[in-house]
């Protein structure tokens, strides 16, 4: 991608509100985030339908995006951390970046909005259903159960350093979504889908005052009587020195029963001990996550 500016679009139509913060491409190898938000923002602009608060879209690691890489020295949603962001130090690309965004959130203070909600948009490198990831501090979890896709509960709980992190711990509400996989053409519309459902719940844009009902939003909203919520159970850790292999075509979600063949570490087989469903199966040559096993959660807010 070329040209990506810092503020990819911002709109509003005068009216108090909320702030809806969606951020795109904070990995340089998923722009699908980046084409929904400029397809987005060029509808808002032409029939500037009537909404409460502001929305802005930014984009994340400009220049991996520009490279189409995931990183120039480090990964950017690793970086947010409470040492990095109090040391100031700016001795990577990725925490150039990193406090490049935060000034930009630092324009648009808590005081000036009646909440503020984010959006990080991404997608995975195996195939994937359209997920919410939620870390579950503050109201993160509620507010995900509004959306139709699936959700998984935990697992940004338990991986340090994201943007996701940091936006919840200066106190706004929101979650990562994955809208499928890195280079699928479904990707970008179940981005737009889930931009236009967060533009209706956050800022209550109302879709019949747009020329054409937004399509990739009833799209996913198509989804909601099947929409499951995950916990995580287990994850197969493996070492750099690991030889490991996935069976193949394994996607997230797909159900798993106990007995059945999930990989080979350094030869050996490795047997499902669950009936349940698999989550970010590795098909990537680097990785110290195996797979985890997800299981349905008991209890929905
Ligand atoms: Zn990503």
């Amino acid at each position: 991608m070329k040209n990506i500016p810092r503020i990819i679009g911002e709109y509003d139509s005068g009216n108090k509100g909320p702030l809806l913060f969606i951020t795109a491409g904070v990995h340089g190898n998923e722009p699908s985030g980046v084409l929904a938000l400029r397809e987005i923002f060029t509808i808002l602009k032409n029939e500037k339908p009537d909404i409460k608060g502001k929305v802005i879209g930014v984009s994340g690691n400009q220049k991996a995006l520009q490279n189409k890489v995931r990183y120039i020295d480090e990964d950017l949603n690793r970086t947010w951390t409470k040492e990095n962001i109090a040391s100031k130090k700016k001795d990577s690309h990725e925490k150039k970046e990193m406090f490049e965004i935060i000034d930009v959130l630092k324009q648009y203070p808590e005081n000036n909005f009646s909440k503020r909600y984010f959006l990080d948009c991404h997608t995975t490198s195996a195939a994937s259903e359209p997920y919410i990831s939620v870390q579950d501090v503050n109201d993160n979890d509620s507010w995900a159960h509004k959306f139709p896709t699936y959700i998984i509960r935990g697992f940004s709980d338990i991986v340090l350093g994201c943007i996701d992190h940091y936006e919840s711990r200066i106190g706004i509400t929101g979650f990562t979504y994955e809208g499928g996989q890195h280079e699928s053409k479904i990707s970008e519309k179940n981005h737009e889908g889930m931009i236009w459902l967060a533009l209706e719940h956050a800022c209550g844009l109302d879709f019949n005052l747009l020329k054409n009902y937004p399509e990739a939003a009833k799209m996913l909203e198509a989804k909601r009587s099947n929409r499951k919520t995950f916990e995580i159970k287990y994850r197969h850790g493996i070492k750099d020195e690991d030889d490991f292999k996935m069976e193949p075509d394994y996607s997230n979600f797909q159900p798993i029963k106990k007995g059945e063949l999930l990989a080979h570490q350094n030869g050996k087989p490795i047997y499902s001990e669950w009936d349940a469903y698999i989550f970010m199966p590795l098909y990537q040559s680097q990785g110290n996550d195996g797979f985890f096993v997800v299981q349905e959660a008991a209890i929905n807010p």
